[in-house]
């Protein structure tokens, strides 16, 4: 079993460009995370994303949990057994859906008491319980529990929700090292994936103070890795990017560094300036499933009436099984009917302009014209298509 590690090949600037090595491959950063919630990419097949380049997906902890459940899982072997997807996995701790869609939910120091979405039952998620699911599931890459404060929150309740993030990150980081000890505590859960590694989470909502002390106190605790939370809740773009600005300086260079959730293809080049290697959003699928396709002209809403009788491609610039073989009539008219190969067709194509996207910023770091590429990506998306 190969041990987590990550090392920095080129940088052009701040950005960098890496290798991240796991228990089930490579991953060449910066990466962006196809979102595969319940084990899944919504709309396409493992063989799709294995086609379009995707290295690593993401899956969510508290779909999993609840369902099929992470007993089962282990008993299949684990996430990558089970789902026949056999390269990386990232997971979530969980909590950022039981503060989204759980009901009835109670914070305290113990952890986050919810009812699930799905039934109603009673549960509970502790730094440890996230841990240890996560475990089960046998992901490469695990994250913490940490808590997700609403969007605007003041300093005070900032400065107490970091604060509690820290506890509950020293306690994760101390389950975590006693599932890898055997001598633990029994009785332990299944580890189905030993190699896995775990990632601390930085908070501090929008203040920059915060953010700096909340980065140096994770790094203290000692992770294989850290990423920026709490950020793409409301707050404006270039609120977010001073924050990132602001945290990448204080987390180890050795590290890869994730931040969770963002974003537009814009922001991903913005964060990959200030020095960030991994990314995860449901953006490109999502928004496939509603009609709606990034392009290398801005994005495309495949409903208008103004495809109706359009024969071009959806992106020209685009060499995706779509772009190749839809036109936006075609499209246009799945979109309209409801019939399910317009969310396949469209999520192709969007994750095949993210990852694209991410390859070509791989490419500019390493021949050092990074600065380049990203002046002429934010004019090439100025000339949008407005279509909104
Ligand atoms: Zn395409």
């Amino acid at each position: 079993m190969t041990a987590f590690s990550f090392s920095v090949t080129h940088t052009d600037g701040r950005a960098r460009r890496g290798r991240m090595s796991t228990p089930h491959g490579e991953v060449d950063t910066p990466a962006f995370m196809p979102v595969g919630t319940q084990g899944a990419v919504k709309g396409v097949t493992h063989r799709d994303l294995e086609s379009l380049g995707a290295e690593i997906l993401l899956s969510n902890t508290y779909h999993l949990y609840l369902r099929p459940g992470d007993d089962l899982i282990a008993r299949r072997g684990g996430l990558h057994a089970f789902t026949g997807w056999s390269k990386p996995f990232l997971t979530d701790s969980g909590g950022y859906q039981v503060f989204s869609l759980a009901a009835r939910r109670t914070i305290d120091e113990e952890g986050a008491h919810f009812r699930s979405h799905l039934d109603g039952s009673a549960h509970l998620l502790t730094p440890e319980k996230a841990t240890d699911i996560q475990a089960q599931l046998g992901s490469d890459i695990a994250m913490v529990l940490d808590e997700c404060l609403a969007h605007p929150a003041d300093e005070a309740a900032a400065r107490q929700s970091m604060e509690r993030t820290l506890r509950w990150a020293q306690r994760a980081r101390a389950r975590f090292l006693a599932l890898s000890d055997k001598s633990g505590h029994p009785p332990l859960p299944i580890v189905t994936n030993p190699g896995q590694a775990q990632f601390g989470i930085v908070q501090g909502s929008i203040y920059p103070d915060l953010r700096d002390e909340s980065a140096r106190r994770t790094v203290e605790i000692g992770f294989e890795a850290y990423a920026i939370g709490g950020l793409s809740v409301g707050e404006p773009s270039d609120v977010m990017y001073d924050m990132v600005d602001r945290s990448t300086p204080c987390l180890p260079e050795g590290r890869p560094r994730y931040l969770m959730g963002t974003g537009t293809p814009e922001d991903l080049v913005e964060a990959v300036a200030r020095g960030i290697d991994l990314f995860d959003c449901v953006l490109p699928t999502r928004n496939a499933r509603n009609g709606q396709l990034f392009t290398s002209e801005g994005r495309l809403n495949i409903k208008n009436a103004r495809y109706a009788e359009d024969d071009r491609p959806p992106d020209p610039a685009c060499g995706c099984y779509t772009c190749r073989t839809c036109s936006r009539a075609y499209l246009r008219h799945l979109y309209m009917a409801g019939e399910i190969n317009s969310s396949t067709l469209n999520t192709l194509h969007n994750l095949n302009f993210y990852l694209d996207t991410l390859r070509r910023i791989r490419d500019a770091i390493v021949f050092r014209r990074f600065e380049s590429f990203r002046r002429e990506f934010h004019q090439s998306l100025s000339r949008q298509l407005q279509d909104q």
